[in-house]
């Protein structure tokens, strides 16, 4: 038995949305309710998963013709009981509180308009209506009104006037209304900023461009793509060499669900998510036939893939008809670029001709990265499509801001039930991201007109989000990282009570001092306690160990052998100068620059070097992957992990070297890579199972961006529920520290109230 809160925003009030979501759940012989708010319509379904699954697929599918999804958000949450099915009163008392909406991408009526020739939007790329559109990167102030919105600048034609003023269009009061008569218009410019071409002659010569292999800078809609050809091996090392960018997968765009089922396996729900009015980048196994240049995502099984979704995409994709690359249009991590002059400057010598328009951005919205776990969509990165739609918590929160954490960065703010998570701002490295970071901010709390109580950041002393916070001049709260973590989970499945929180990812600056990443914690929102954690082990070099998990290997063997592992010829060491391996002796022996750290990312880093399968990584989190990419299914057995220290009110310690020692046996003995690797995951999840028997708490909360990991996801989910536990998983919220900052605002909240 399992409850669904689903929030839907759209045409789905005054369409009979209530009475057909009534007939659907009683066919399907689900309990729950549905309501009408200002917001939009709720709804809470529960029954069996088979049940609530065929729900879901069931609605978009049947939905009354009048009716028009914009955004569908679902939780999969534990069930209440109810005893019925029923139509519940509105809530239309209170405050209206103002709502903005995503960026939607273009719906069926308006592709047709633009791909016919009869209709006087033929071919016109910024075509919208109020179903669809541009929304969160134009507005510039609430109300959501055309004065508001970057469109200020464009006075409508009379047909367009007409329409706007019309209750019966489809473009009644349509904000980003427009043709080509009153709207935007293309220009193609060179690298150099100089018109080639205007208007449609500027889409076709742009797309010709891309057929011969050019780079193509494209303005869309929250901000610069830079696409290629990607099944052109030579196009796709030049944007590589170009853009600096080495092994990171690229994303691509493909021209219909047709072509991508050709590049990926996708399941049913797989597909809906890609035709989803949130359109977000989806991660899915690549086929093998798939005819794409091998460097688009090297070693890698999985592809990440789209679906055009403005008509500015849809006409491109059309003269094309092939798999393009559609990545950000930015330098390394910086923030991507928004406007053309600056596009010039930092796109200029990347992309062959740019293709820009008059239509400003107001703020960037990446595209949004999802992947499909447990048979349900997570959002990895949390942007274009669904922010800043609320998280909607049951208890009413204090206004607070939350700066997040440092990689992944988001940031939030609480106003009334809801918490309001940024897009997707990215690592704070560059100084471009950070003041990428405090644009949003400043952003966030004007856009809402929000004065926060409080300020809530990571305990890390040295991040610069956290930094940041102190000089905001308002009461600051340190909220640790992994708590953050926790937290983050509770709230996003409305858990209340204590829980157990397995919080694994890279590094968070723990209680002691030391870098923590393989936590189990025990509490709630208000407080908790470490109840067990991993063998520290010291990591060579400090920060520079997150791009080499050879070091973190190296770690993991001085911890056992001392400096006499540094003399054995490791495979991992081969390219590693005899100077350099003295020196890292050195270093290790005094403890110098080696923080310790109880990390289970930095983990998968050891094991990805010790199987050489990864010893130097080009982004972080890249071995991690490559060790989870390695998995052989069917693998059941597993590796031992030993309880190493059980001291009274301290947390049980594991030790991870009778694992190692397995590890390296069955290397020494030839066992597949393919075998280890599973070994080594289920090992991870025999360990969560066996601390929760201990612990005792029945909810068992998985967080961090260990939880990425789909094979450690599932196993780690299925096992737990054998054993009797209740696990939880992310849905909404990135499992990763793009979900930090919700954490934050709800342990912020208690601190403050
Ligand atoms: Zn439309
Ligand atoms: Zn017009
Ligand atoms: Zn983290």
């Amino acid at each position: 038995m399992r409850r669904l809160k689903i929030a839907i925003r759209g045409v789905v009030q005054g369409v009979g949305f209530r009475p057909f979501i009534y007939r659907l759940a009683t066919e399907q012989g689900l309990g729950g309710w549905v309501k009408n708010s200002a917001q939009g319509v709720f709804i809470e379904v529960e029954g069996p998963e088979r049940s609530l699954d065929d729900f879901l697929l069931r609605l978009p599918r049947e939905k009354p013709p009048l009716s028009f999804i914009q955004s569908l958000e679902h939780s999969v949450l534990e069930p209440v009981g109810y005893p019925d099915f029923q139509i519940a009163r509105s809530e239309d008392g209170g405050e209206k509180l103002a709502l903005i909406l995503p960026d939607i991408a273009t719906c069926p009526l308006c592709q047709q308009e633009v791909l016919s020739p009869s209709d006087r939007r033929h071919r016109y790329p910024f075509t919208n209506c109020t179903l669809c559109g541009p929304r969160f990167s134009i507005i510039q102030e609430l109300p959501y009104d055309r004065r508001h919105t970057t469109m200020k600048g464009f006075v409508m034609c009379e047909r367009c006037a007409r329409e706007y003023e019309d209750p019966r269009d489809r473009r009644f009061h349509a904000q980003p209304n427009a043709c080509s008569d009153c709207g935007p218009q293309l220009v193609l410019w060179d690298g150099a900023g100089a018109p080639m071409a205007r208007g449609d002659s500027a889409l076709r010569t742009a797309a010709a461009a891309v057929s011969r292999g050019e780079i193509l800078a494209l303005k869309g809609i929250g901000g610069f793509q830079l696409l290629v050809d990607a099944s052109n091996k030579r196009a796709v090392a030049r944007l590589r060499r170009r853009k600096r960018r080495e092994e990171k997968p690229l994303a691509l765009m493909c021209p219909d669900l047709e072509s991508a089922r050709g590049l990926v396996n996708l399941s049913p729900i797989e597909e809906q998510v890609l035709l989803s009015p949130q359109s977000p980048i989806l991660l899915a196994r690549r086929r093998p036939q798939a005819r794409i240049a091998p460097s688009v995502a090297p070693d890698n099984p999985h592809l990440g893939v789209m679906l055009p979704y403005s008509p500015l995409h849809h006409l491109l994709m059309e003269e094309l008809r092939f798999p393009v690359v559609a990545t950000s249009g930015n330098l390394h991590d910086e923030p991507i670029v928004t406007d053309e002059e600056e596009a010039v400057a930092i796109l200029g010598d990347i992309a062959d001709c740019l293709l820009v328009h008059d239509r400003p951005i107001e703020r960037y919205v990446d595209d949004s990265v999802v992947r499909v776990q447990l048979g349900q969509e997570v959002i990895l990165r949390r942007a274009r499509g669904y922010a800043p739609l609320p998280v909607t918590l049951k208890e009413t929160l204090p206004p607070l801001l939350a700066v997040g954490a440092h990689l992944k960065n988001a940031v939030a703010i609480s106003r009334g039930r809801d918490v309001i998570l940024s897009q997707h701002i990215g690592d704070l490295e560059t100084a471009p991201a950070f003041f990428g970071f405090q644009r949003v901010i400043q952003d966030l709390l004007r856009l809402y007109e929000v004065k926060p109580h409080a300020v809530v950041c990571d305990a890390h002393p040295d991040y610069l989000s956290s930094q940041h916070a102190r000089d905001l001049g308002l009461p600051v709260i340190e909220v640790f990282h992994h708590h953050a973590h926790m937290a983050s989970c509770l709230a996003e499945n409305e858990l209340e009570g204590e829980a157990l929180g397995v919080t694994w990812d890279g590094a968070g600056y723990g209680e002691d001092g030391t870098i923590w990443g393989g936590e189990f914690l025990a509490g709630d929102a208000r407080s908790y306690r470490r109840v067990a954690t991993f063998r520290p082990f010291r990591l060579v070099g400090g920060e520079r160990a997150m791009k080499e998990p050879r070091r973190s290997a190296l770690g993991l063997l001085f911890e056992m052998e001392g400096a006499a592992a540094l003399e054995r010829p490791w495979p991992f060491l081969e390219g590693l100068s005899e100077r350099a391996r003295r020196l890292l002796a050195q270093v290790l022996a005094r403890g110098s620059n080696s923080p310790l750290t109880s990390s289970c990312g930095r983990l998968f880093d050891a094991v990805a070097a010790l199987l050489s399968v990864k010893t130097v990584s080009s982004f972080e989190g890249q071995a991690a992957m490559m060790v989870e990419f390695a998995v052989q299914e069917g693998v059941e057995d597993s590796y031992p992990i030993s309880l190493l220290a059980a001291e009274e009110n301290q947390p049980l310690v594991f030790d991870w070297e009778p694992l190692v020692r397995a590890i390296l046996r069955d290397r020494e003995q030839g066992v597949a890579v393919g075998v280890i690797c599973a070994r080594f995951h289920n090992a991870l999840a025999d360990l969560i199972v066996e601390v929760a028997q201990r612990v005792g708490l029945e909810r068992v909360a998985l967080s961090g961006g260990c939880f990425q990991n789909r094979y450690l996801t599932e196993r780690t989910f299925h096992r737990l529920q054998e054993a009797g536990f209740r696990p939880f998983t992310h849905q909404r919220v990135p499992p990763n520290d793009g979900g930090i900052a919700l954490g934050q605002i709800v342990v912020g909240a208690r601190k403050v109230a």
